[in-house]
């Protein structure tokens, strides 16, 4: 390609100090810096190149009587986005990242970046999302994106850490699996030896199972939904944080869930200081208890705003709009949601007429729903009641019914869509932002 820039191999070369190293406390210090190339500004005798690792941005500065011919020459070709390795002494710059730049010594290409990407580095937004996503790892060295996942890095963290403070240990549950779990979005069926199987819809069943033997259990892991519509708040493949706890209702379990929300949002406050003050926007700030709204006051509300909806109806994101702003632009909960629209293995309340009213509960934020939780069934008749009420077939389920002859606990659980909860903490409106390899019906790549 070019004579003069060549590509190398690591070889010995490692590197010494990261971007969060490179500081006045090493002024003068020979160092050794790894990462790419996020921009670069060209003054003639001057070239600016500014290389970004995992921590942040560094300066080098290169001038033309100050550094070897040839290096000069070099960095005169260095192109946006190559990696590199870059030896030099720190020297102080009141205007670098950090206040000191390098003065390099010496350069090691390792890959040069071929093409100019389709999309600046710094911009939030400005391209159609499909050109970025169809070069996704390229994409997500986009600063916004960057504290994006950072950002998710530490809600994961977050709930481990408040679900073991808990008491609860973390399991994982097959994703082949011979049996539908939750009605509503299709299964994807798969070749299991000479058997149809499916991609599991979430870990439900059994999470149930094992609070036999473990009482409080979590899962984080992916959930496969074949979901018809094209939606800003669907994937095909999506991360579900999935809750059970035994001997407790959902009105314990609805508490448990908001103390976690809290703990995830002061532990983003604590620990991505830089990230949210890049991404510019408002954090959700939340009080203990969140507000909940039966399903039935709420449908009352909604009539009164002269919105027609029925009792028995799911309640979709544009009836929601009309609910009033101040009490449901942050988390918020529908509780008591009617049995009929409720998976089979929602429990109905005892209390209510013919049991039409389900002990179950969504968490909300906006008109976005992040998760959906409830007191389950424990006895087997009433399980196979409702199943049979639904229309399932109930031979199917003989592997999870047999079970509940053998004593399981009263119990209570939720899911949370991680990239739901990721949506309504970082106000991003299109799910496949939050998702670092999105699949949806027309995306199976990259
Ligand atoms: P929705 O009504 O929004 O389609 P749901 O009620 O079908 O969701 P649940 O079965 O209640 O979903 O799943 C629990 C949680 O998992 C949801 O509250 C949501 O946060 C998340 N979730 C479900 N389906 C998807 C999906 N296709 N993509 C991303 N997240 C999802
Ligand atoms: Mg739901």
């Amino acid at each position: 390609m070019n004579d003069q820039l060549r590509e190398e191999d690591i070889g010995l070369w490692r590197r010494t100090h990261y971007s969060s190293e490179i500081n006045l406390s090493n002024e003068e210090r020979e160092v050794t810096i790894m990462g790419w190339i996020s921009s670069k500004r060209d003054h003639g005798n001057i070239q600016f190149v500014i290389v970004r690792d995992k921590y942040g941005d560094i300066q080098v500065m290169a001038k033309k009587n100050e550094c070897p011919e040839e290096l000069f020459a070099q960095f005169q070709l260095l192109k946006e986005h190559t990696s590199l390795a870059i030896r030099g002494k720190v020297r102080p710059q009141e205007k670098a990242p950090g206040g000191a730049e390098i003065i390099p010594s010496e350069l090691r290409v390792f890959s040069i970046a071929r093409k100019a990407a389709p999309f600046v580095l710094q911009s939030k937004t400005q391209i159609g999302i499909d050109t970025r996503l169809d070069l996704r790892a390229v994409d997500l060295r986009r600063n916004v994106l960057q504290s994006i996942f950072r950002i998710r890095y530490t809600v994961l963290n977050a709930c481990r850490e408040f679900l073991a403070r808990q008491r609860f240990i973390e399991i994982n549950t097959p994703k082949m699996i011979a049996t539908a779990t939750e009605g509503g979005a299709a299964l994807f069926p798969i070749f299991y030896y000479d058997r149809e199987a499916f991609l599991a819809q979430s870990p439900q069943l059994y999470k149930e199972q094992l609070t036999m033997a473990f009482e409080n259990v979590f899962e984080i892991g992916p959930i496969f939904r074949a979901e018809p519509s094209r939606t800003n708040r669907h994937l095909s493949e999506a991360i579900s944080i999935d809750v059970e706890k035994a001997f407790v209702d959902y009105n314990d379990i609805m508490s448990l869930l908001e103390r976690m929300i809290l703990h995830v949002l002061d532990s983003i406050k604590e620990k991505n200081k830089s990230d949210l003050a890049a991404l510019e926007f408002q954090f959700p700030n939340v009080e203990l208890p969140f507000v909940r709204y039966s399903y039935s006051d709420l449908i009352q509300l909604l009539r009164e705003s002269g919105k027609e909806v029925r009792w028995g109806d799911d309640l979709s994101p544009q009836a929601l709009k009309n609910l009033p702003d101040e009490r449901t632009n942050s988390f918020y909960f529908i509780t008591d949601w009617p049995t009929s629209i409720k998976p089979f293995y929602v429990k109905a309340n005892a209390m209510s007429e013919s049991g039409r009213i389900s002990e179950s509960f969504d968490l909300m934020h906006g008109q976005l729903e992040i998760s959906s939780g409830s007191t389950r069934v424990n006895r087997k008749d009433e399980l196979l009641e409702r199943m049979k009420k639904q229309g399932l077939n109930t031979q199917s389920f003989d592997y999870h019914l047999k079970v509940f002859d053998y004593g399981m606990p009263p119990h209570a659980g939720f899911g949370i869509g991680l990239e739901r909860l990721m949506m309504a903490i970082t106000n991003i409106d299109n799910i496949r932002d939050v998702s670092l390899y999105p699949r949806d019906i027309d995306r199976l790549t990259p």
